[in-house]
Protein backbone atom coordinates (compact mmCIF):
# COMPACT_ATOMS: atom_id res chain seq x y z
CA UNK A 1 0.00 0.00 0.00
CA UNK A 2 1.86 3.34 -1.04
CA UNK A 3 0.56 6.24 1.72
CA UNK A 4 0.33 9.55 0.55
CA UNK A 5 2.09 10.84 3.37
CA UNK A 6 4.77 9.89 5.73
CA UNK A 7 4.33 7.21 8.40
CA UNK A 8 6.27 8.53 10.74
CA UNK A 9 5.59 11.49 12.66
CA UNK A 10 8.99 11.64 14.36
CA UNK A 11 9.86 15.79 13.61
CA UNK A 12 13.62 15.01 13.63
CA UNK A 13 13.30 12.16 11.16
CA UNK A 14 11.10 14.50 8.73
CA UNK A 15 13.10 17.36 8.85
CA UNK A 16 15.76 14.53 7.55
CA UNK A 17 13.16 13.58 5.10
CA UNK A 18 12.80 17.29 3.58
CA UNK A 19 16.19 17.75 3.35
CA UNK A 20 16.64 14.73 1.14
CA UNK A 21 13.95 15.70 -1.05
CA UNK A 22 15.25 19.31 -1.89
CA UNK A 23 18.67 17.96 -2.75
CA UNK A 24 16.73 15.10 -4.77
CA UNK A 25 14.85 18.44 -6.45
CA UNK A 26 18.08 20.32 -6.85
CA UNK A 27 20.07 17.15 -8.57
CA UNK A 28 16.87 16.66 -10.86
CA UNK A 29 17.05 19.86 -11.78
CA UNK A 30 20.60 20.22 -12.73
CA UNK A 31 20.20 16.88 -14.75
CA UNK A 32 17.47 18.35 -16.66
CA UNK A 33 19.36 21.38 -17.52
CA UNK A 34 21.46 19.47 -19.22
CA UNK A 35 20.77 18.52 -22.97
CA UNK A 36 21.12 14.85 -23.61
CA UNK A 37 24.72 15.49 -25.59
CA UNK A 38 26.25 17.53 -22.51
CA UNK A 39 25.32 14.28 -20.79
CA UNK A 40 28.97 12.91 -22.38
CA UNK A 41 31.30 15.11 -20.52
CA UNK A 42 33.13 14.81 -18.02
CA UNK A 43 31.99 15.31 -14.34
CA UNK A 44 33.92 16.67 -12.18
CA UNK A 45 34.80 13.28 -10.61
CA UNK A 46 38.40 11.61 -12.19
CA UNK A 47 37.34 9.27 -14.90
CA UNK A 48 33.67 9.60 -14.87
CA UNK A 49 31.45 11.37 -17.25
CA UNK A 50 27.90 12.84 -16.05
CA UNK A 51 26.72 9.79 -17.29
CA UNK A 52 28.66 7.77 -14.74
CA UNK A 53 27.11 9.93 -11.91
CA UNK A 54 23.82 9.79 -13.37
CA UNK A 55 23.80 6.34 -13.40
CA UNK A 56 25.68 6.15 -9.91
CA UNK A 57 22.75 8.62 -8.13
CA UNK A 58 20.05 6.35 -9.86
CA UNK A 59 21.48 3.29 -8.54
CA UNK A 60 22.15 4.53 -4.84
CA UNK A 61 18.46 5.10 -4.71
CA UNK A 62 17.88 1.69 -5.33
CA UNK A 63 20.67 0.83 -3.46
CA UNK A 64 19.32 2.33 -0.31
CA UNK A 65 15.89 1.27 -0.83
CA UNK A 66 16.90 -2.11 -0.95
CA UNK A 67 18.16 -1.26 3.03
CA UNK A 68 14.88 0.30 3.70
CA UNK A 69 12.80 -2.83 2.32
CA UNK A 70 15.37 -4.88 4.58
CA UNK A 71 14.20 -2.69 7.84
CA UNK A 72 11.05 -3.11 6.97
CA UNK A 73 10.93 -7.05 6.13
CA UNK A 74 13.48 -8.21 8.65
CA UNK A 75 15.11 -9.89 5.15
CA UNK A 76 18.42 -9.21 4.66
CA UNK A 77 18.63 -6.91 1.52
CA UNK A 78 21.72 -5.48 0.75
CA UNK A 79 23.01 -2.02 -0.88
CA UNK A 80 25.27 -4.35 -3.46
CA UNK A 81 26.58 -7.46 -3.87
CA UNK A 82 29.89 -6.88 -3.77
CA UNK A 83 32.18 -3.36 -4.71
CA UNK A 84 32.77 -5.25 -7.99
CA UNK A 85 29.21 -5.21 -8.84
CA UNK A 86 28.66 -2.07 -7.90
CA UNK A 87 31.06 -0.79 -10.22
CA UNK A 88 30.21 -2.74 -13.32
CA UNK A 89 26.71 -1.62 -12.79
CA UNK A 90 27.51 2.07 -13.02
CA UNK A 91 29.56 1.18 -15.67
CA UNK A 92 26.35 -0.59 -17.61
CA UNK A 93 24.30 2.44 -16.85
CA UNK A 94 27.20 5.27 -18.17
CA UNK A 95 26.20 3.00 -21.43
CA UNK A 96 22.31 3.91 -21.32
CA UNK A 97 20.72 5.83 -23.37
CA UNK A 98 19.95 9.59 -22.42
CA UNK A 99 16.27 8.80 -22.29
CA UNK A 100 16.83 5.59 -20.49
CA UNK A 101 19.76 7.02 -18.07
CA UNK A 102 17.29 10.31 -16.90
CA UNK A 103 14.70 7.45 -16.13
CA UNK A 104 16.50 5.23 -14.50
CA UNK A 105 17.60 8.16 -12.28
CA UNK A 106 13.84 9.26 -11.93
CA UNK A 107 12.01 6.58 -11.53
CA UNK A 108 15.21 5.28 -8.70
CA UNK A 109 14.55 8.09 -6.98
CA UNK A 110 10.68 7.57 -6.40
CA UNK A 111 10.82 4.11 -5.52
CA UNK A 112 13.14 5.06 -3.29
CA UNK A 113 10.80 7.85 -1.58
CA UNK A 114 7.87 5.36 -1.58
CA UNK A 115 9.69 3.20 0.31
CA UNK A 116 10.42 5.82 2.60
CA UNK A 117 6.77 7.24 2.66
CA UNK A 118 5.58 3.42 3.56
CA UNK A 119 7.85 2.87 6.25
CA UNK A 120 6.20 2.61 9.90
CA UNK A 121 7.97 4.24 12.92
CA UNK A 122 9.33 1.46 14.72
CA UNK A 123 11.03 0.25 11.53
CA UNK A 124 12.94 3.04 11.39
CA UNK A 125 14.80 1.69 14.11
CA UNK A 126 15.86 -1.26 12.79
CA UNK A 127 19.46 -2.06 12.31
CA UNK A 128 21.17 -2.88 8.33
CA UNK A 129 24.52 -2.60 7.10
CA UNK A 130 26.04 -0.03 4.73
CA UNK A 131 28.07 -1.02 1.60
CA UNK A 132 31.03 0.06 3.64
CA UNK A 133 30.00 -2.69 6.31
CA UNK A 134 28.49 -0.65 9.21
CA UNK A 135 25.67 -1.05 11.23
CA UNK A 136 23.00 1.54 11.17
CA UNK A 137 19.59 2.25 11.67
CA UNK A 138 17.32 2.22 8.10
CA UNK A 139 16.84 6.20 9.58
CA UNK A 140 20.71 6.86 8.18
CA UNK A 141 19.50 5.80 4.62
CA UNK A 142 17.83 9.38 4.76
CA UNK A 143 21.11 11.24 5.22
CA UNK A 144 23.15 8.74 3.15
CA UNK A 145 20.68 9.89 0.01
CA UNK A 146 21.01 13.62 1.35
CA UNK A 147 24.67 13.59 1.09
CA UNK A 148 24.58 11.69 -2.50
CA UNK A 149 21.84 13.96 -3.92
CA UNK A 150 23.73 17.46 -2.79
CA UNK A 151 27.41 16.44 -3.48
CA UNK A 152 26.61 14.83 -6.82
CA UNK A 153 24.84 17.87 -8.32
CA UNK A 154 28.13 19.56 -8.05
CA UNK A 155 30.06 17.05 -10.08
CA UNK A 156 27.81 17.39 -12.44
CA UNK A 157 29.72 20.43 -13.20
CA UNK A 158 27.00 22.53 -14.56
CA UNK A 159 26.84 25.35 -12.39
CA UNK A 160 25.72 24.00 -8.53
CA UNK A 161 28.18 25.17 -6.08
CA UNK A 162 28.19 24.11 -2.47
CA UNK A 163 27.50 27.50 -1.28
CA UNK A 164 23.76 26.64 -2.85
CA UNK A 165 23.86 23.16 -0.14
CA UNK A 166 21.74 24.13 3.50
CA UNK A 167 24.19 24.74 6.03
CA UNK A 168 23.14 22.16 8.34
CA UNK A 169 23.89 19.34 4.95
CA UNK A 170 27.30 21.27 4.74
CA UNK A 171 27.80 20.75 8.78
CA UNK A 172 26.98 17.58 8.88
CA UNK A 173 29.12 16.43 5.78
CA UNK A 174 31.71 17.90 7.46
CA UNK A 175 31.61 16.16 10.68
CA UNK A 176 31.58 12.46 8.77
CA UNK A 177 34.56 13.71 6.77
CA UNK A 178 36.53 14.88 9.67
CA UNK A 179 35.31 11.96 11.88
CA UNK A 180 36.75 9.33 9.02
CA UNK A 181 39.78 11.67 8.98
CA UNK A 182 39.69 11.27 13.05
CA UNK A 183 39.79 7.28 12.88
CA UNK A 184 42.45 7.00 11.03
CA UNK A 185 44.41 9.34 12.77
CA UNK A 186 44.80 11.92 9.81
CA UNK A 187 44.21 15.78 11.22
CA UNK A 188 44.47 17.85 8.01
CA UNK A 189 44.37 21.66 8.63
CA UNK A 190 41.38 23.04 6.99
CA UNK A 191 42.15 25.91 4.34
CA UNK A 192 40.39 29.44 5.65
CA UNK A 193 37.17 30.09 4.00
CA UNK A 194 33.69 30.43 4.72
CA UNK A 195 31.70 26.46 5.31
CA UNK A 196 30.67 25.81 1.78
CA UNK A 197 34.56 26.58 0.88
CA UNK A 198 35.58 24.22 3.74
CA UNK A 199 33.65 21.62 2.64
CA UNK A 200 34.62 22.08 -0.84
CA UNK A 201 38.19 21.54 0.05
CA UNK A 202 37.45 18.44 2.23
CA UNK A 203 36.19 16.78 -0.26
CA UNK A 204 38.26 17.29 -2.80
CA UNK A 205 36.12 19.35 -4.93
CA UNK A 206 37.93 23.25 -4.27
CA UNK A 207 37.84 24.83 -7.78
CA UNK A 208 41.24 25.77 -6.83
CA UNK A 209 42.79 23.36 -4.16
CA UNK A 210 44.76 25.15 -2.10
CA UNK A 211 45.94 22.12 -0.46
CA UNK A 212 45.36 18.50 -0.74
CA UNK A 213 42.53 17.07 1.57
CA UNK A 214 42.86 13.34 2.80
CA UNK A 215 40.53 11.29 1.04
CA UNK A 216 37.48 9.89 2.74
CA UNK A 217 35.11 7.69 1.78
ZN1 LIG B 1 28.27 8.70 -4.48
Amino acid sequence: MVARHDLTTDPRLLEDLLQARRGTAFFGRKLNELSDADLDAPSLLPGWSRRHVVAHVGYNARALARLVQWANTGIENPMYESPQARRHEIEYGATLSPIALRHLYEHAAIHLNVEWRDTPPEAWNHLVRTAQGRSVPASETVWLRTREVWMHAVDLDNGAAFDQIPADVLDRLLTDITGTWHGRGQNPDPPNGTLPEIVAWATGRARRQPREAPPWI
